[in-house]
């Protein structure tokens, strides 16, 4: 398949230039040239697929040109393996919503679906290509710990990631920070995360430098993370045996819905798409009214989601102007100046496929007190969210994408239940095993030193 950047579609790239790079020299986001689209008989023919075999024949069509079907299968299968669930996923009913489940892997949430691929990925590059590379990524919490399982103790593989320090959740932190490979280093910013993420864009823009050490990004943006997140839409479509299907998703940097959206693109008949916010609900307000103008990230308790610029954005912008890279660079001019108000005509073909909704946190606690008294399930913080939204728009028969383990937010469910749900087995001793991280100040060329002093 051929790629090119959201800002310049004159230039084609590889898969593998994809995967590697992550993001476009021009700061544009990498997209198919041209989609495959599944007609209803095609559809039919992955119906009573695994997941792992539907997997390979979605991921196949992205990636053929760079590993075999037979090596993507044998990958895939390997992701899993540390999945709690042998089908990866798992739909249950919460009343009359379906849950999506998200959270099996070996960090709790969602983003171990695409990571775990990825860390195969990589190593399946580096058996071809005689390089070590150093990944750096930075977390508002989930991603780096995903980020991390899925690289430890890989050969030519380093991994450097930054969370905002005292930002996200205990056991968040404890998972990445207990990690003892010698490949593994944790960051704690002094800053939120978009100074995080700030320093990570900074470094990749600094060419001498990234070139230098080989510098690599596996943030929400790369897309051989969002074709495994198109897996679970088509599973959960064939899974659930509708004419139509509409999803609610907990969403930060559009990453997860996005994949949504393509599988819709590909030809799954998904009805509608919800974005559900926290209080940080510059997505609802662009969805519901145009307002694409960001404001200052406040904490909650929802933290994967405190994002204001949500990088996928990016992507929908190229797509609802007809991949016009023109116009969506100079689109991503105004967003750069807080200046982006999204044209009518282009509302209104956003909103045939998605509608949004956001919840503060007062509205987050009660949905998860509610859904413990009602239906004995305690939801996490993010999941809630995805809840409250769909309950909101009294949409009741939609599936809400349950994006992390509820044990992973302990203080919140705390606040909500007065209960802390246990963490599984084989994460128990992360607990009081002795974390290990460095605290640097909100400043790129402290990072840039750490990182070239481990290197
Ligand atoms: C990352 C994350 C989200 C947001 O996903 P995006 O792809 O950034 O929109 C939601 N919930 C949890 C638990 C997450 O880790």
């Amino acid at each position: 398949m051929i790629y090119v950047s959201t800002r310049d579609n004159s230039k084609e790239f590889s898969f593998e230039e994809v995967f590697i790079k992550g993001l476009a020299d021009d700061g544009g986001l990498y997209v198919p040239k041209s989609l495959k689209k599944y007609n209803s008989q095609e559809l039919s023919k992955l119906k009573n697929l695994n997941y792992n075999e539907i997997s390979t024949e979605i991921i196949n069509q992205f990636s053929s040109d760079f590993i075999s079907k037979k090596e993507l299968s044998y990958l895939i299968k390997k992701s899993y393996l540390k999945f709690r669930e042998n089908e990866v996923v798992k739909i249950s009913n919460i009343g009359e919503l379906k849950l999506l489940e998200l959270f099996h892997g070996p960090t709790l949430a969602f983003k171990d679906v695409a990571m775990q691929f990825i860390g195969n990925l990589y190593e399946y590059y580096l058996s071809k290509n005689d390089k070590k590379i150093n990944i750096v990524v930075a977390t508002s919490g989930d991603t780096g710990a995903a980020a991390i399982n899925a690289i430890q103790g890989k050969s030519n593989l380093n991994i450097f990631v930054l969370h905002p320090n005292n930002r996200i959740s205990s056991v968040q932190r404890k998972i990445m920070t207990t990690v003892e490979e010698k490949n593994v280093f944790n960051i704690a910013v002094e800053g939120n995360f978009d100074d995080c993420q700030n320093i990570v864009k900074s470094m990749f823009s600094d060419l001498e430098f990234s070139r230098s050490i080989n510098m690599s990004g596996v943030n929400s943006i790369n897309w051989a993370r969002i074709i495994a997140q198109t897996v679970y839409y088509f599973y959960t479509y064939f899974k659930l045996n509708k004419k139509s299907i509409s999803f609610s998703v907990p969403t930060g940097n559009f990453g997860d819905v996005f994949a949504g959206y393509l599988a819709k693109k590909m030809g799954l008949p998904i009805d509608k798409l919800i974005v559900a916010t926290n209080e940080n609900d510059i997505l609802h307000r662009a969805i519901s009214n145009g307002d694409y103008i960001s404001k200052k990230v406040k904490e909650t308790l929802s933290p994967s989601m405190d994002i204001q610029l949500a990088s996928n954005f990016e992507r929908l912008i190229y797509y609802i102007n007809n991949s016009n890279s023109e116009k969506t660079a100079e689109i991503m001019k105004k967003v750069k100046q807080n200046s982006y108000q999204i044209e009518k005509n282009n509302l209104d073909i956003i909103q045939k496929d998605f509608l949004s909704e956001s919840c503060n946190e007062q509205e987050t606690l009660e949905i998860i007190k509610k859904n413990y008294e009602i239906n004995n399930i305690v939801l996490d913080p993010h999941t809630a969210v995805g809840v409250g939204a769909a309950n909101k728009l009294s949409f009741n028969d939609c599936v809400v994408l349950s994006t992390a383990h509820p044990s992973k937010f302990p203080e919140s469910t705390n606040s909500a239940i007065n209960k802390r749900e246990k963490l599984p087995n084989e994460l128990q001793h992360v607990l009081d095993k002795n974390e290990n991280f460095q605290i640097l100040k909100n400043n790129t060329d402290d990072v840039k030193n750490f990182i070239k002093s481990k290197i």
